[in-house]
């Protein structure tokens, strides 16, 4: 069982892995398996994955067989684990907590070579559909009170597979970065009884020097204080704090501009490495008028240093007005 600890002066929680540094094929975490090991997240490769928790495909499929478009299963190597009481224990200042938690994989797609930015509209939405599935059946479990969709995309941003997926983890604690946005939001709030994200957007629209794309429904901008160069920020318009509850048609447009999006980024990056993590609301709490949730979107071009560890400053060599220009400007379509 792997145990959550908390840094007794900040507060952060750590989670102490053992399962995961039993991990095999140590090499795997280094090149992307291509082609000498099966891939597990490949049609016909059903049982080389715990099996699935949700799967989208023609009615009457049998689990843990071809033909599914989207799939989700449990990590094989989680980071949390699901079984078990919430157990807090420590002493004196040191607190800790099992190390429970889901950890699951969304398998994007059934095509081994296809990115999720090449699915359609529909498949991308699908994923979409799952995220939100997954996080409204975890919702139920009371021992949890946050849920993480995140995805990595290439070595260098920490896939150790490269066939498309995404992940989610579900903790029984809100992360402290969750955390910060929450309380800052809230001192907004507070002072000026208007949610900031909500603020930032419309100053942002306005001023357009940041703005990549804006449409009806989403909104997405390089943020005036980027961490990283061409960190980008997706939000929708209409103010809510809970990704799950957007309808359908929001998800759709979410589909577009997250196709959309990566295609820039591919275009102007060359198809770079890049991390994305969904910032959305805790689980127990209802809608917030101060949270707004989001995306945020960091390519992994540069490596995070010594100044950054130490300091919790980032130095970011591209100013994002520039990256705005140059990530509106280029072509939104599939790479030439
Ligand atoms: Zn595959
Ligand atoms: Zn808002
Ligand atoms: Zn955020």
């Amino acid at each position: 069982m792997p145990e959550l600890r908390r840094d007794p002066v900040i507060g952060r929680w750590v989670i102490i892995s053992t399962e995961r540094s039993r991990r095999p094929g140590g090499l795997r975490t280094q090149n992307e398996s291509q082609g000498s090991v099966p891939c597990p997240f490949c049609p016909g490769n059903e049982s080389k994955t715990p099996p699935e928790i949700l799967a989208y495909g023609p009615r009457g499929r049998s689990p843990n067989t071809p033909g599914w478009s989207t799939r989700v299963v449990p990590n094989k190597f989680p980071a949390l684990q699901i079984e078990g009481d919430l157990h807090r224990g420590g002493e004196d200042l040191f607190d800790r907590m099992d190390g429970l938690g889901a950890h699951e994989v969304i398998v994007e797609t059934d095509d081994h070579t296809k990115q999720l930015e090449d699915l359609n509209e529909n498949q991308v939405t699908d994923v979409l559909f799952s995220w939100r599935d997954r996080i409204m059946d975890l919702k139920r479990d009371p021992r949890f009170e946050y849920i993480l969709v995140f995805k990595n995309r290439g070595t260098a941003a920490g896939a150790s597979l490269a066939h498309a997926h995404s992940q989610l983890i579900a903790t029984p604690m809100v992360p402290i970065r969750v955390k910060q946005e929450l309380r800052g939001s809230d001192e907004y709030y507070e002072k000026k009884g208007r949610c900031i994200f909500c603020e930032i957007m419309r100053a942002e629209i306005e001023k357009k020097e940041r703005v990549v794309e804006v449409n009806d429904d989403f909104a997405v901008i390089t943020p005036f204080a980027s961490r990283f160069p061409f960190e980008m920020w997706i939000m929708p318009r209409r103010h809510s704090s809970s990704f799950e509850t957007s309808t359908d048609a929001q998800f759709r447009a979410l589909s577009r501009t997250l196709k959309s999006v990566l295609a820039r980024l591919n275009n102007v990056l060359d198809n770079p490495p890049y991390n994305f993590i969904v910032h959305t609301g805790p689980l127990k709490a209802n809608q917030l008028a101060h949270f707004h949730w989001h995306i945020e979107l960091m390519p992994k071009i540069v490596h995070t240093a010594g100044f950054e560890w130490g300091a919790g400053f980032y130095i970011n060599p591209t100013p994002p007005e520039q990256a705005a220009l140059y990530l509106r400007e280029v072509n939104n379509g599939p790479t030439a």
